[in-house]
């Protein structure tokens, strides 16, 4: 996993005509080298995501505004809700005063005052550039994907990574919504992919393809493991993520949960809970 927190990725870049790039400057287990946001258009841009907010944000997008001769964002458009996306709202607000932002309202508690709704099945405009939000729930229940029609390209947030699988977290994640967002992708006219953590996917049908079938191998494993008569969420981790360093074993529970949860969704697992100790888990 060392390589996913990579110290050389670029601050910023200009990955096509119409995308710019500028890093949260937030790395992390959790973040790879930091969180992606991007400015869209060939003026005016439209900024995606806004990082968790660290101090180094703001004078490192100025500096690439003004490279770009551009003066300020004209929108802000989040992918979801979680504070590595939407941290820097408030910076960029008290800097660029009047700053729209907007994502999809959804179960949301916490938001900062004043976002605005959008959702899928509206449009939004830039310079040059046609937007088509994507609910795409699993990873978080708010979740949205950005199309960019001139380019064929799909900025997925947190739902599709460069380096790394996205986690499903208890309570607001959804491993069988999940499966359906990519599924749904599969189906988009889609060349590249910008990702919120890591470099740019220029294989898209490839990536989604082997994301899909990355939670069908899990599944496997996982019906395997029951098979076995392992019947506990941390003896399926032991069994499951041997390649995965220890740190991320409570990440791979939460995976692990979410599979189980779907099984026992569709009839194939049953959950027997247990006072003071891990719910044991059976073939149905
Ligand atoms: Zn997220």
């Amino acid at each position: 996993m060392a390589s996913w927190i990579d110290p050389d990725f670029p601050r910023t870049a200009t990955p096509s005509d119409l995308v710019g790039r500028v890093l949260g400057l937030n790395p992390g287990m959790m973040t790879g080298p930091g969180t992606n946001t991007y400015l869209i258009g060939r003026r005016d841009p439209i900024l995606i995501d806004t990082g968790i907010g660290v101090d180094g944000y703001l004078p490192l997008l100025e500096r690439y505004l003004g490279e770009r001769g551009w003066a300020r964002p004209a929108r802000v458009l989040l992918t979801h809700r979680h504070v590595d996306h939407l941290g820097g709202v408030a910076h960029l607000r008290e800097r660029f005063p009047g700053l729209p932002v907007a994502k999809m309202l959804h179960r949301d508690t916490n938001l900062p005052d004043g976002i605005e709704d959008v959702r899928e099945g509206q449009t939004i405009e830039g310079d040059e550039v046609t937007l088509e939000p994507i609910h795409t729930p699993g990873h978080a229940s708010d979740h949205l994907c950005y199309y960019l029609r001139e380019e064929k390209a799909l900025f997925t947030g947190d739902v599709v990574l460069s380096g790394s699988t996205t986690v499903i977290p208890s309570g607001d994640g959804d491993l069988g919504d999940y499966l359906s967002s990519l599924r749904r992708l599969q189906r988009l006219d889609l060349e590249r992919i910008y990702p919120a953590h890591g470099p740019v996917i220029e294989d898209a049908q490839g990536r989604l393809a082997e994301y899909i079938e990355h939670r069908l191998m899990r599944e496997r494993q996982i019906l395997d493991a029951l098979d076995a008569g392992v019947d506990t969420i941390p003896a399926m981790v032991k069994r499951i993520y041997v390649d995965v360093s220890e740190k991320l074993h409570p990440v791979a529970a939460q995976s692990v949960e979410s599979h189980l949860k779907k099984l026992a969704r569709e009839g194939r697992a049953t959950e027997e809970i247990v006072r003071d100790a891990p719910s044991r888990w059976r073939l149905a």
